[in-house]
């Protein structure tokens, strides 16, 4: 049964999506067969793999709709073993549709119930906001993962998802968990960098990851190349953060949901 982690954060540009198609990228490579499912209406994700859609192709918007999964919307991408389920910006008028309708907390846990027999690791990329599609990403997941910035204020703004991940562990699903936070776009020369990392590490311990991202412009490239950054630069300092945060993760998985 495939482990699914949701990349939360509802700030915006703090690496959710680099981070998504990068772990999942790299896990695939490290023999892992995994499904990246874009939830974000910006669809970055599913640009950030190469997907590119046919007017009114089918998305993650219809599965939910539908409350039911068609097979053909799990597209392979340039990654051996690494699937992706688009997004578009039809999306955002779920956020609103589904609030009148019956589970609407559930509808994502229910189409990846249908499939996560056949993969070992599902990411859920999360929109900038704090609203039914996150709370959805939540409610499937197995645990969460937080990437974070170090900047000033960096506790206090997941301050709000922390105890949204409480919240929805009472009332949706009782096991969910932080399981790793990652710093990224991290600059060690910077005191403030160092600073932050020190509080967020002392809060949350060995959550935090090890491995940081430190900011690199290939990272910010290799979208536009609809390519992961092992597929783009794959000598580039980005792309080396992102194997060792796999390595990191998988071998945590491979301790914590035996
Ligand atoms: P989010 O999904 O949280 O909004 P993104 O992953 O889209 O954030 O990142 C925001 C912007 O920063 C994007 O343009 C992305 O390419 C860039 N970016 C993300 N991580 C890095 C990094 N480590 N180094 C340089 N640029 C980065
Ligand atoms: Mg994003």
């Amino acid at each position: 049964m495939a482990i699914i982690y949701a990349i939360a954060n509802q700030k915006g540009g703090v690496g959710k999506t680099t981070t998504a198609v990068n772990l999942a990228a790299c896990m695939a490579t490290q023999k892992r067969k995994v499904l990246l499912i874009d939830l974000d209406p910006q669809a970055n994700a599913t640009a950030g793999v190469g997907l590119y859609l046919q007017e009114n192709e089918p998305t993650i918007y219809d599965a939910l709709s539908n409350f039911s999964l068609t097979k053909t919307l799990i597209k392979p991408t340039s990654v051996y073993n690494l699937f992706a389920i688009a997004s578009s910006m039809v999306l955002a008028g779920a956020e609103v549709e589904l609030v009148e309708e019956e589970q609407r907390e559930y509808r994502l846990q229910n189409i990846i119930r249908e499939v996560q027999s056949e993969f070992d690791v599902i990411i859920v990329d999360c929109p900038p906001a704090l609203g039914l599609l996150t709370i959805n990403a939540l409610t499937a997941a197995t645990a969460v993962i937080v990437p974070l910035q170090c900047e000033y204020f960096a506790l206090e703004g997941i301050s709000h998802l922390v105890r949204t991940v409480a919240a929805v562990r009472t009332a949706l699903n009782p096991n969910l968990d932080i399981a790793a936070i990652i710093l990224t776009m991290y600059d060690g020369r910077a005191n403030l960098t160092r600073m932050v990392e020190e509080d967020v590490r002392k809060h949350f311990g060995d959550r935090v990851l090890k491995t940081v991202v430190p900011r690199n412009v290939r990272l910010s490239e290799a979208p536009s190349h609809g390519k992961p950054i092992i597929k783009y630069d794959a000598s580039a300092t980005g792309a080396k953060a992102y194997i060792q945060l796999a390595k990191e993760l998988v071998a945590r998985m491979n301790k914590e949901y035996k």
